[in-house]
């Protein structure tokens, strides 16, 4: 039977989870004897696990179907491959950062400058559009030591909280751009595959949506139904259920997280009682 082959990051930081979001589509896979590739138990996936900055050069050969990778290096590598879906997690930035104590007055501070980097594509394709001209010192890690041993004046580099630039004195003057995980294909995916890779799709989406949303209840007078319905704004429209006590309701609905705070505050004003608020697992359209 045709499987569905997805290269995953072998150790570091997206590999616990790129698992979990197998895990979490229903996708059982061990991977406890650390082998370079293993099958799924339920589902007709292999996962090879890769370093992630392979991970585009195996995707478009074919060599794997699809991967979960950050698309810092989806953007580094230029690879033909389709990015198909933001994962929500391995969020970092990219940006210039320059020794602390120097003084920054805009990006053409960086003129003639030498800059170190493990993404001299993006640096390079990015100084181009402002015309400004760059030395790119091309490294393939620790890039936060290149300004304290004199290989560079500024540095171009992943941050997520930003402490690793001030244990190396450095600090943040420009954020240039954002990634995330994402899910990247191979562009000649057919047949079976593609339907594997849709069915794949389909979990990861409800999955998502489900992280996304919150599902309430609560009790309330009748008589405050309609003023609570204009307030919920619900996948169609709340659930109203009646209660044992004559002229009460429960009302359920579900609010999306970056909602949730100015609807339960709108809530409390008009006579919402004893308000639930529970995880959604999985929400499917
Ligand atoms: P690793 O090789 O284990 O450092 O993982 C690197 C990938 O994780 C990067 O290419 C990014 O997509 C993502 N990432 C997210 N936050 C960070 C961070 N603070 N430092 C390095 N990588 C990060």
């Amino acid at each position: 039977m045709e499987k569905l082959k997805i290269a995953i990051q072998k150790t570091g930081r997206l590999s616990e989870k790129s698992l979990q979001l197998l895990d979490e589509c229903g996708i059982k896979v061990s991977n406890g004897d650390r082998k370079l590739k293993t099958e799924a138990r339920n589902f007709p996936m292999e996962v090879l696990f890769l370093r992630d900055d392979d991970i585009p050069q195996y995707v478009e050969k074919g060599v794997a179907d699809i991967g979960i990778l950050g698309e810092n290096e989806v953007w580094e590598k230029e690879k033909e491959v389709d990015e198909i879906e933001k994962l929500g997690f391995g969020n970092c930035r990219l940006s210039l950062a320059i020794p602390k104590d120097e003084v920054y007055t805009n990006l053409d501070y960086f003129h003639g400058k030498r800059i170190a980097t493990s993404y001299p594509k993006i640096l390079k394709k990015y100084f181009g559009v402002k015309g400004i001209d760059v030395k790119i010192e091309e490294l393939g890690g620790s890039v936060e030591i290149a300004t304290g041993i004199g290989l560079a004046d500024g540095i171009f580099d992943i941050v997520s909280t930003g402490s690793t630039l001030i244990m190396n004195g450095l600090k943040e003057v420009e954020a240039i751009i954002k990634s995330e995980a994402v899910l990247i294909a191979n562009r000649n995916l057919k047949g079976v595959k593609q339907q594997l890779l849709d069915r794949f799709l389909f979990r990861i989406r409800a999955f998502k949506r489900g992280l996304g949303s919150k599902y309430i209840v609560m009790n309330a007078p009748n008589s405050s139904i309609p003023k609570i319905c204009s307030i919920l704004p619900g996948m169609k429209s709340p659930s109203i259920l009646p209660l044992a006590e004559e002229g009460w309701s429960s009302i359920h609905s579900v609010v999306q997280e970056d909602q949730f705070w100015d609807v339960i505050d709108a809530l409390k004003d008009v006579d919402a009682q004893g308000i639930l608020v529970m995880n959604i697992e999985k929400m499917i359209l």
